[in-house]
């Protein structure tokens, strides 16, 4: 549905696709609904992209790949720097529209999602200029040089989701374009606004035209248009593993990443720095509203400690502020949509269904903190405890600021449990006894394990989950092989015993 009316008599603005370094409307001007989900209101518009649009921008990546793709490292390493000069000038202008857009806490976006676009960039920019390349003498009677060298593969088909929208955005096209790839990206329908801005920023960076094309949409028009277009031979995507098995599906010869949907655990021993993991537990369950994949929302607690632990976290949870976004000690913003609001009421009503104890939220948020808010998408931290391990609220995947607790009696079951899921993203383990803390991060089933902390992240690092929470690894170097295609070229020199029947076998 296409609104124009935001009952407050505010100009609606459109935003347009970015392609060419041109922006554009979309071919068949139609649009969608852009809401600022802590007022519950639309404020923009955002094109309803469709395969037309997304031909159109492909085109224009392809243009643009010979030359790209021949620039020297130097030059590209330096467009990169640009970008991430050009944005942390922005950066209070991206931290502003970042928070209206997706419900976060300012704060939040200031302190960790804009920063990490910047340094996106930063880093691309330099991890290139320190690139190896490996030659081996050729071990045969053939004496040749076999040198392996990374090219770019094309034109990058970049799919993004809502929670971390930009961050998530520049984590896939910094990489890419370092390599000498160009792309069209795809960002979440639901939060456009700075990927739009981000056109901006590439323009005064001076990336040249069609490097980099933005296209908005929905998934099933201008997301499958771009999974499936013949001249897109690479995909990253990062969004839910309903539609990562779609997309997989749909082109199985491309090269793809998948970062799918968690359902991470904590799991808590008894000897646990106590003060380090309830503030981190509370940090790790609730930041962003929980819509962070790698937030914690099974925490595994040991017997002894249990009734203790509920209690404490319940109180320390209860300090949580939920409020007005742009107020700078707001822990937690809205939801990003109505629609997910929903979603959250729904696992929380099963949750009682299936016999769960509510110790804390389970309900919106009562908004106090300004009228214009009141038909924002706010809901309480929310914890749970008394399920049973097979329970859906503990198998699924909710995606917000819900967390159940249960107990465990020993290092075995707690294995069991963080690993009963179909998921494998991340987890962390709480004890101060460094033996037992490697003995179970070995035997979780997650890409990434935390010991004693929760979500610090190197960009060098590889990122990604086991199990439904996705296929292969991006960042550092492996964001470089991602998104590079590794050939191999020999060059034949002479034949050590000059017999050209080794030659015809061999060659
Ligand atoms: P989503 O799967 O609904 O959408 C993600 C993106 O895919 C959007 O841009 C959407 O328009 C597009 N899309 C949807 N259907 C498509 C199709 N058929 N073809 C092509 N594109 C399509 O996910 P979401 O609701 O935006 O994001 C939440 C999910 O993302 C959660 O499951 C969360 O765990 C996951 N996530 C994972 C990571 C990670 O790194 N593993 C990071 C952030 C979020």
């Amino acid at each position: 549905m296409t609104t124009t009316n935001n009952n407050d008599n505010q100009p609606i603005e459109k935003i347009r696709n970015f392609i060419n370094g041109e922006y554009r409307d979309p071919i068949d001007l139609k649009y969608l609904d852009n809401y600022n989900p802590s007022i519950g209101k639309v404020y923009s518009l955002v094109p309803d992209s469709n395969k037309k649009d997304i031909d159109l921008a492909v085109e224009a990546a392809k243009k643009a790949f010979p030359t790209w793709s021949r620039t020297t490292v130097k030059e590209r390493s330096a467009v990169l720097t640009r970008i991430a000069n050009c944005l942390e000038k922005r950066l209070e202008e991206f931290v502003i529209a970042e928070s209206r857009d997706q419900g976060k806490p300012q704060q939040l976006a200031r302190g960790l999602d804009i920063p990490r676009c910047v340094d996106n960039f930063r880093f691309f920019g330099g991890l290139i200029l320190y690139e190896k390349e490996n030659a081996y003498m050729q071990d045969t009677p053939i004496r040749a040089i076999n040198y392996t060298h990374k090219r770019p593969v094309g034109v990058c088909g970049l799919i993004s989701p809502w929670n971390l929208p930009l961050y998530l955005l520049t984590w896939k096209i910094a990489p890419a374009i370092a390599v000498g790839n160009t792309c069209v990206c795809k960002p979440s329908e639901i939060t456009p606004y700075t990927a739009y801005l981000l056109g901006q920023v590439l323009n005064e960076a001076g990336v040249p035209p069609g490097v980099v094309n933005i296209v908005f949409g929905n998934g099933p028009n201008a997301g499958s248009a771009l999974v499936e277009h013949k001249d897109v031979p690479l995909i990253s995507f990062t969004g839910g593993t309903v539609t990562g098995e779609r997309i997989a599906k749909m082109a199985p010869l491309k090269k793809m990443s998948l970062e799918l949907g968690g359902k991470n655990p904590a799991v808590i021993f008894e000897d646990c720095n106590w003060e380090e993991t309830l503030s981190t537990s509370v940090r790790s369950s609730f930041n962003n509203q929980g819509e962070i994949c790698l937030c914690n929302s099974r925490i595994y607690v040991q017997q002894s400690i249990y009734d203790r632990f509920v209690k404490e976290f319940v109180e320390r949870s209860k300090k949580w502020i939920v409020g007005d976004p742009t107020c700078p000690n707001t822990n937690m913003g809205a939801l990003v949509s109505k629609e997910h609001l929903a979603k959250i009421e729904y696992y929380v009503e099963l949750a009682r269904q299936e016999g769960g104890k509510i110790e804390l939220g389970g309900q919106r948020s009562h908004v106090t903190w300004g009228d214009q808010y009141k038909d924002g998408y706010f809901y309480q931290p929310t914890i749970i405890t008394g399920l049973a391990n097979n329970s859906r609220v503990i198998m699924e995947e909710i995606f917000g600021p819900v967390v159940t607790i249960t107990p465990f009696k020993d290092e075995a079951e707690a294995v069991e449990l963080a690993n009963s899921v179909q998921y494998g993203l991340s987890s962390s383990v709480w004890t101060q006894d460094i033996t037992r803390a490697h003995r179970i991060a070995e035997q979780i089933q997650s890409g990434i394990v935390w010991i004693n902390c929760w979500m610090i992240r190197d960009l060098r690092t590889p990122f990604g989950g086991q199990k439904q929470s996705g296929i292969g690894r991006e960042g550092g170097e492996y964001s470089i092989d991602f998104y590079t295609e590794i050939k191999n070229n020999t060059i034949r020199f002479y034949n050590n015993n000059n017999n050209n029947k080794v030659d015809l076998i061999l060659s």
